[in-house]
């Protein structure tokens, strides 16, 4: 009895003293990620990293509390960019860094890319693929505080057969060359891909990414071939759900697509050369499209540049990239299920949000480019119970820009104002 009622106490005090120390933001216009509407003049209560309450009005502050002021600002929830590449930052370098770089090097300039993510309003990426290591290790010194960025999913490794997109000694010369396997994410046949697959559980990746196309900066001649078969795509698909990883699929070809659509993966990618049987096909599975015009945008203006690209990959540029525009048009007005991203790491890091004004430009209402960033990548990552929305009980990942997005949606690049997980990372 005793015990009972110490331990009574305690919670109580536990309790009294951490509303007393909550944060309350006085938001002038509120997005919540769910309803089409945005409101205003609304206050959202934070108690220990969480969204308490929700509540009309400008409430009063108490003596221990902190007040934060947005009331000239818009307020929504921290956003999510589904496909980014934390290690590295395309230039013209990238194709011979790694002879030069040791996975330490990899490792510090990714914090910088990270840090960069947060403070652009980014609060959760996924990072499609890596050299294996360095998106995992980043994502630790992000959760135990030893620097500041977004919350990561990530794949590790991305998965290809031999000589395909993600096979890390394609154009090497012939020493150089070797047979990479399972272990470094390169697979032929089925008992490969769920040894790859297991071996990204071993590593501690949270998804899988393959690449069932050829693609743009490869140093090979394809972009769009198919490079995954019936059995090894339903090798991965249904061994990565055994172990709860979603499987996210680079694709710009229709055939790899399709193979890949049809198998049960998550998401598609790029998804440049998308027929209409493909989006039917996605709208009746529930696949979701990461569209990554940004990187279309990018790839196409550099290929201009004489000389950035090698040969080998120029032409690839010219042609895929402006498609993709072509294909957001199309698949946005056909209803196939839209979540935000970039591919960032192609282009640089920080300025994810211009891919509201290119799906914007492409016909997607500004409220469903924001709901696309929010609560639909949240569902994509089945982590809408706690994230995604401004509703109360969910973790408190808040951002905010000056303005009004709706009718400027270019404001999302200029951030002001960085929560996450209850901490201030920028102030208004
Ligand atoms: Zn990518």
């Amino acid at each position: 009895m005793r015990y009972f009622t110490l331990t009574a106490f305690v919670i109580l005090t536990t309790l009294s003293s951490a509303s007393e120390a909550a944060t309350i933001i006085h938001a002038g216009r509120m997005i919540d990620g769910r309803n089409d509407q945005p409101r205003r003049e609304v206050s959202i209560v934070i108690d220990n990293g969480r969204i308490t309450r929700v509540a009309a009005g400008y409430i009063d502050a108490g003596p221990d509390d902190k007040l934060i002021r947005l009331i000239e600002h818009t307020v929504m929830p921290g956003l999510m960019d589904m496909h980014t590449h934390l290690q590295s930052q395309h230039s013209k370098d990238s194709y011979t860094e790694r002879f030069f770089m040791d996975q330490a090097d990899y490792a510090l300039r990714s914090t910088v890319y990270a840090r960069v993510t947060l403070l652009a309003g980014f609060t959760t990426v996924r990072d499609l693929g890596d050299n294996g290591v360095n998106s995992i290790a980043l994502r630790k010194a992000i959760e135990n505080g030893w620097v500041p960025g977004p919350r990561i999913f990530t794949s590790g490794k991305s998965l290809a057969t031999t000589g395909g997109h993600a096979d890390p000694t394609n154009a090497l010369r012939g020493d150089y060359k070797r047979d990479a396997g399972p272990l470094e994410g390169v697979i032929n046949g089925p008992d490969d891909a769920r040894k790859a697959v297991r071996q990204r559980y071993k590593d501690g990746a949270d998804l899988i990414k393959l690449t069932a196309t050829g693609g743009v900066l490869s140093l090979a001649a394809s972009g769009q071939n198919p490079q995954f078969t019936d059995e090894e795509l339903k090798a991965i698909v249904e061994t990565a759900h055994d172990y709860n990883m979603i499987v996210a699929v680079h694709a710009h070809g229709a055939e790899g697509m399709k193979r890949a659509v049809l198998a049960g993966v998550d998401s598609i990618e790029h998804g440049t050369y998308m027929t209409d049987e493909i989006m039917g096909l996605m709208k009746a599975r529930g696949t979701y499209w990461v569209p990554t015009n940004m990187a279309g945008e990018w790839v196409a203006m550099k290929s201009k540049e004489p000389g950035y690209f090698p040969e080998i990959v120029r032409p690839k540029a010219a042609a895929i990239g402006p498609q993709i525009r072509d294909t957001f048009q199309k698949a946005h007005a056909a209803g196939v299920k839209i979540a935000f991203g970039t591919d960032t790491g192609v282009s640089p890091h920080g300025q994810n949000a211009r891919e509201f004004e290119l799906m914007v430009a492409g016909g997607m209402p500004p409220m469903k480019a924001i709901q696309s960033a929010t609560l639909v990548s949240a569902q994509l990552l089945k982590i809408d119970d706690r994230l995604g929305t401004l509703e109360e009980k969910k973790i408190a990942d808040i951002v905010a820009v000056k303005g009004d997005p709706l009718t400027d949606i270019s404001l999302l690049k200029h951030v002001a104002f960085v929560m996450k997980d209850g901490v201030v990372f920028k102030g208004p």
